[in-house]
């Protein structure tokens, strides 16, 4: 048998709400555009005949309450406050109205981005990995189980950065909602538990600088929490 040269990679693990359990990472997808004022900001318009998605490394993720540095690379680093699915069991080419049975729970997260270098690949037709796929770039909350959340529709998703509000928009605001992402994603994936789905951003993306504090909530969620260092990176 070969030696393996240096230690596997280490998947992250999240922690689930109330419970001493961890909720093991495996693929970190996220739904682009998916609220109309969030499109509108960006200069653009939410494609209502088709989500799309791109997808970040599960090495990219932090736990919530974490310090980290000021990326490299960018002029212009931006919070994106977003509620997170998380997949509890196998889904393929599942249809709308069984979706849910293919979700273990939901979670505040943050996809932070280098707005530039994202917005650079866009105009030149390039993957946004390197505005979207980086180091410390996911950031994650716990996770509450499904069957302790209420119906998904009126909860309030909001971001402050510093104690002022950036982002408020409610969860029926999603332009694809929660059983038509799962579905949708199921027909080009073999979903399994581990997977994640941030589902897209409202309105109100701003860039941060060193020392900010970010805090982001969803009602009936525990609360994402960030802390950008005054450090170098
Ligand atoms: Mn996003």
């Amino acid at each position: 048998m070969s030696n393996r040269l240096f230690a596997d990679p280490q998947y992250p693990a999240v922690p689930v709400t109330g419970e001493d359990s961890l909720y093991p990472v495996h693929r970190i997808f996220c739904v682009g555009r998916n609220y109309a004022e969030h499109a509108k900001e960006m200069g653009v318009e939410v494609d209502r005949e088709e989500p799309f998605y791109f997808l970040k490394d599960a090495q990219s993720l932090v736990q919530t309450g974490a310090t980290i540095a000021y990326p490299p690379g960018t002029a212009n680093y931006h919070y994106e406050m977003e509620f997170v699915i998380a997949i509890g069991a196998p889904a393929f080419k599942v249809p709308v109205d069984a979706a849910s049975a293919a979700i273990f729970g939901y979670a505040c997260g943050l996809d932070m981005t280098r707005r530039d270098l994202q917005l650079n690949a866009r105009a030149k037709s390039r993957p946004w990995d390197f505005g979207k796929n980086f180091e410390q770039s996911t950031i994650m909350a716990p996770i509450t189980r499904a069957t302790a959340f209420a119906e998904i529709g009126p909860q309030e998703i909001v971001l402050d950065v510093n104690g002022e509000r950036r982002q408020a928009a409610h969860l029926d605001d999603l332009v694809w909602n929660v059983p038509e992402i799962v579905s949708h994603l199921s027909h080009y994936y073999h979903l399994q538990p581990g997977d994640l789905i941030f589902t897209g951003t409202p309105a109100g993306v701003g860039a941060v600088v060193a020392g900010d504090v970010l805090r982001g909530s969803i009602t009936g969620l525990a609360d994402v929490e960030l802390a950008i260092s005054k450090a170098e990176s």
